[in-house]
């Protein structure tokens, strides 16, 4: 059941300090205290490592449940990560049921109404989260939300605060500890002040992202060989003709994904084969520069832009453990799979993933015995396997389309003709029309037809929003 939301003193943006993370403060002190007189027990039902979306989901609504819940996390808030910040529109469901979607809103983000993917050769394609066809599977909101991680996380951890669980920033994780047996009982983490300490748990989260330390420790992790992709991700003021769709460039040399996140800023997120890493070794932002312009069409509409921080450097991506369990802990969020930034829906499968883990949890915790726990979280296994495996076959047959030139001509011709096909595409992306939507003979067949058959649109360097 939804919570009623907290207000904006609660959940406040960026260096506003709500009672909650007043709370959180105190207790980060309190533990800083104990932990340099070294007498640190601090032990937790759960610990949640790593608080982005699937950590801060995991923890609050664990939290909610009545369990006493701990999240550490290496960095110290607002935080910013490397993110193109759409999310699909049925991440607004969770962000209700979490009770922040109105503190999102209040930040200032933008609403998007669908993405616009232009292919190599110049076709542009739109799909729209809103066309009737879509309509008819209802989506939570009909327009998606982008907005800067900065400011969601810090919203987002701030609702697992409020929740009830305590948070400690500045606390990176470098192994597990085990109960005597093969089962994770607690981590190692080490504190700002470079002081080890060890912290007991009934049940450990591996929310920490990709490249996870814990699924790595417990030997869950597994890096897939394709696609190797790095990513550049910067914000800019002042970029031209940015509208309502979130943009995909599609080009011979990687995509870059543009899109307004609100504000008057626009986070552009450029995604390369991993090869192309020693060129930008030591001038990430040079890098970014010319590949701009060294695109005809994007060019022009960076010359009036200023970019504002840093461009950030990502990558390689495409992971996915093992399973997402081991006795004693659980996966969830990038630690427990991510392929591609391209179909941009790892926010929401990290929410989703916090919520559905929460019910696996608490079962793992009423379990009377080891192996009970092992199979409530082996239940989770199985349930984020029937929840997303759609999703991941999509992102990869999209991955593999985008990663070949002549293939991506082909199908954004098809998908530009025959509007209703990307529309649907875009509702799966969008996280709120099935997979099964799309993965059926009748789609793919059509597909195909227009593929081989649809004329060339014109090209053009512009968006031409429909
Ligand atoms: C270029 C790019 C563009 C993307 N664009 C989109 C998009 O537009 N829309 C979308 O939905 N998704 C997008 N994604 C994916 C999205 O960013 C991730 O799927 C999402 O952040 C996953 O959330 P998470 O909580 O699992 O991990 P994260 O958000 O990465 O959070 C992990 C947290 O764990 C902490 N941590 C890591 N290691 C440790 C440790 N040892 N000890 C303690 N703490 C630790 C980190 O500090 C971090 O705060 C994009 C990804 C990339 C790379």
């Amino acid at each position: 059941m939804a919570m009623d939301a907290p207000d904006g003193a609660e959940v406040g943006l960026p260096g506003q300090k709500g009672g909650a993370e007043r709370r959180g403060e105190q207790w980060e002190s309190e533990a800083a205290r104990l932990f340099a007189r070294g007498s640190v027990t601090r032990s937790a039902d759960v610990i949640v490592v790593g608080a982005g979306p699937a950590g801060a989901s995991t923890a609050a609504f664990l939290a909610r449940a009545g369990l006493d819940v701990l999240v550490l996390d290496r960095a110290r808030f607002p935080r910013d990560k490397p993110c193109a910040e759409c999310l699909s529109p049925q991440a607004s469901r969770l962000l209700d049921e979490l009770g922040v979607l109105a503190a999102v809103e209040r930040s200032g983000p933008a609403h998007l109404d669908g993405v616009a993917v232009r292919s190599p050769d110049g076709t542009w394609l739109f799909g729209s989260y809103g066309a009737p066809l879509n309509r008819r599977h209802r989506p939570y909101r009909p327009r998606s939300l982008a907005v800067r991680r900065e400011v969601l996380d810090q919203i987002l951890l701030n609702a697992a605060r409020f929740s009830g669980a305590a948070v400690l920033e500045g606390a990176r994780v470098t192994d597990v500890l085990y109960d005597g047996t093969t089962r994770v009982a607690g981590v190692r983490a080490m504190l700002r002040d470079g002081s080890m300490v060890e912290l007991r748990s009934r049940l450990v989260v591996a929310a920490d992202g990709l490249r996870s330390t814990i699924a790595r420790r417990v030997g869950l992790a597994h890096v897939s060989r394709f696609p190797k992709r790095i990513s550049l991700v910067a914000h800019y003021r002042g970029v031209e003709d940015v509208g309502s769709y979130g943009e995909m460039h599609v080009e011979r040399d990687g995509f870059v994904g543009v899109a307004d996140v609100g504000g008057g800023i626009t986070t552009v997120a450029m995604v390369v084969p991993a090869r192309r890493a020693r060129a930008m070794a030591g001038d990430s932002a040079g890098f970014l520069d010319r590949w701009i312009a060294s695109h005809k069409h994007l060019a022009p509409r960076f010359e009036h832009a200023e970019r504002i921080g840093d461009v950030v450097a990502t990558g390689p991506f495409a992971s996915q453990a093992r399973k997402a369990w081991a006795p004693g802990v659980a996966l969830v969020g990038d630690a427990a799979d991510f392929f591609d930034p391209f179909t941009g829906e790892g926010i929401y499968a990290a929410l989703r993933g916090g919520e559905m883990l929460s019910q696996y949890v608490i079962d793992a915790l009423r379990a009377m015995s080891a192996s009970r726990a092992n199979r409530a979280l082996h239940a989770y296994d199985l349930a984020r396997r029937r929840e997303f495996s759609g999703k991941w076959r999509i992102e990869k047959v999209i991955g593999a389309i985008v990663g070949a030139a002549p293939l991506m001509n082909r199908a954004a011709r098809a998908l530009a003709t025959k509007r209703d096909l990307a529309d649907l595409l875009v509702g799966v992306t969008g996280d709120f029309v099935p997979a099964r939507a799309v993965l059926n003979a009748r789609y793919v067949g059509s597909l195909l037809r227009h593929a081989l058959f649809a004329p060339r649109v014109p090209p053009s360097v512009r968006p031409l929003v429909p």
